[in-house]
């Protein structure tokens, strides 16, 4: 995919090719990229991520990645680290724009003292139960605090005992100041710092009284001249609350929030909270397992940044929620590793197979092309002998109509190798088929007849001499519920968990030059699907291998 291509055209872009045309901002685009450290970061993030990064390079502007930490008691460095890695990894760069929202926390309480002494900020000691009963509900007013008229002066000095450690968590709040009868809830005189005795991954115990995050974000966004400051549809509410705090402290740069839906993705949780939760209760194998929707899992499954950009593009960019098929995820992996792996034979479920009139001491080499799709990616040599392994599902001995694989006196094409019929079945004491006898036509090779005779099927194969065995594991959706936001009452999600979402294969056969394949590296195995060496378990000479997704697209078929 090339980075120079425009992504399609969408409101947001509207917005911005306005803005250049009237000069506003002198002309810059500045963006930022805002996560905070709770949690690694998703496929939700990536469409983010995609947006604020991907606007900024088409632009010629410039995207920030900016934690937003202001909430010591879930962050963790641990997570700070991902984000990053994660970040670089699908394709973008901050170059020296790494800010923290702590960094700020000097600042923001100067701005905050700006506030009282302009009589917009006041210092209430109402119990904090007493505070949310004052605010009132989205049909009834809020009622102002006792508190709410106290001298600049009291005001002054009890923010400064706030921030002395002086006062309990609980026992005083930073207030702004602005209207308790609005009829937007967040403008009833929100929050802006609270008392929490924790210790901050970055600031340590320096600080007691932590800004809240709409104060802090729009601030920070000011700092950094932010021009466009992009965020989800659930705060578009909180947007005059955005502007009043810019407004009031008459900042030099005064960013523009725009909101997009979030995506949300079938059979898929994208809540943080959910996920921690998966990942604390063991209930998948941490962060980076592949079923996760996590940036970390993907690419573990096998996920190519490409894929997830192209992904974000076929999506768009628009303002009313949807729920996004995954089929249209799996499909553009697959569009994306169809030019990108090569291909390779593995039998997941292995059949034996004796060719009787291939001599037994005989073996030799068959050529293959690595990508049919890729002209430069070279081919392969593949060992063949008398003694092979196919899928069991490729063999039927009393077969229905129309089935073209192996069955008994129909020839079929070995990919690859040769024309092969079958000629007689073999079974176990208890009549299980343990072996099929076959014969081939040496005048085949390749898989091809000089005579124009052709087969209606075509099988992979590998063979059973020079075999690796390694270990697949096979996924499927984490949840079995298409819409994760819709449960029936009473259930959570985990009651919707797959519990076959994870299959593992510990012994299926493979070309022996898998046996060296890369942790990390892409293959398309025949007919099976497209598989990704993986990163943490494979050892050397002994992959491990994800199936990243099958080959059955169900996505332009439903689109018609
Ligand atoms: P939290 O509930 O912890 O705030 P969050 O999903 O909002 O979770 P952030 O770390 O605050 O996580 O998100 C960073 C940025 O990514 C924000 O701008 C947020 O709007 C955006 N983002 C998060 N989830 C999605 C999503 N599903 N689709 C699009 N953007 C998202
Ligand atoms: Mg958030």
């Amino acid at each position: 995919m090339s980075e120079t291509k425009s992504s399609p055209n969408h409101f947001i872009k509207n917005i911005i090719e306005q803005d250049l045309q009237d000069q506003k901002n002198d002309s810059r685009v500045h963006t930022r990229f805002p996560p905070e450290p709770n949690g690694y970061l998703h496929i939700g993030h990536a469409k983010s991520m995609c947006i604020n990064f991907g606007l900024a390079k088409e632009y010629q502007g410039l995207c920030n990645l900016r934690f937003d930490d202001t909430n010591p008691t879930k962050e963790e460095e641990e997570f700070v680290q991902s984000i990053q890695e994660d970040v670089r990894w699908l394709g973008y760069s901050w170059d020296d724009r790494l800010f923290f929202a702590s960094d700020y926390f000097e600042t923001l309480y100067d701005f905050a003292k700006k506030l009282i002494l302009a009589g917009k900020a006041y210092v209430d000691s109402s119990p904090p139960e007493e505070i949310r009963n004052m605010r009132g509900t989205l049909t009834a007013g809020g009622k102002e605090s006792p508190f709410r008229n106290r001298s600049t002066e009291e005001n002054l000095n009890l923010f400064a005992r706030m921030r002395a450690g002086e006062f309990q968590e609980g026992e005083a709040v930073l207030r702004a100041k602005i209207d308790m009868n609005s009829p937007n809830i967040n403008m009833r005189d929100p929050v802006i710092y609270r008392i929490l005795k924790a210790e901050h991954h970055r600031t340590g115990n320096q600080w007691c009284i932590y800004p809240m995050y709409d104060y802090t974000h729009c601030i920070s966004d000011a700092l950094e001249g932010i021009t466009h400051s992009l965020c989800t549809l659930e705060f578009e509410d909180h947007r005059p609350l955005y502007d009043w705090f810019l407004d009031q402290l008459q900042t030099e740069h005064h960013p523009q929030q725009i909101e997009f839906a979030r995506l949300n993705l079938s059979y898929t949780v994208l809540s943080k909270r959910k996920l921690t939760e998966l990942v604390q209760q063991k209930l998948v194998h941490g962060w980076n397992d592949p079923r996760m929707p996590t940036i970390a899992g993907l690419r573990r499954r096998g996920v190519t940044p490409q894929a997830i950009r192209l992904f974000c593009d076929m999506i768009g960019v628009a303002k009313a929620d949807n729920l996004v098929d995954i089929a249209m995820l799996e499909y553009a992996i697959r569009e994306d590793l169809n030019s990108r792996a090569q291909r390779r034979m593995a039998v997941l479920h292995p059949l034996k197979v004796t060719i009787t009139n291939y001599p037994e001491a005989q073996e030799e080499m068959l050529e293959a092309d690595n990508n049919p799709e890729d002209p430069n990616s070279g081919k392969r040599q593949i060992p063949f002998c008398r003694d092979l392994y196919i899928e069991r599902d490729d063999f039927m001995e009393t077969p229905p109509k129309n089935y073209f694989r192996l069955t008994p006196g129909q020839e079929v094409r070995f990919v690859h190798a040769y024309y092969i019929t079958c000629t007689e079945v073999i079974k176990d004491a208890s009549g299980n088929i343990s072996e099929v006898l076959c014969t081939y036509d040496p005048e085949t090779r390749g898989g091809w007849a000089d005579n124009g005779r052709k087969v209606k099927g075509t099988i992979h194969w590998v063979s059973a001499r020079h075999a690796g065995r390694v270990e697949v594991r096979l996924y499927d959706h984490l949840f079995t519920k298409e819409n994760m936001d819709n449960l029936e009452d009473g259930k959570s999600y985990k009651d919707y968990l797959n519990p076959a979402s994870e299959q593992i294969l510990p012994e299926v056969l493979v070309e022996p030059s898998l046996r060296d394949a890369q942790p990390g590296s892409n293959f398309q195995f025949l007919r099976n699907g497209y598989f990704c060496a993986d990163s943490r378990l494979s050892k050397p000479g002994h992959p491990v291998f994800n199936r990243t997704v099958g080959l059955k697209d169900s996505w332009s078929k439903k689109k018609g």
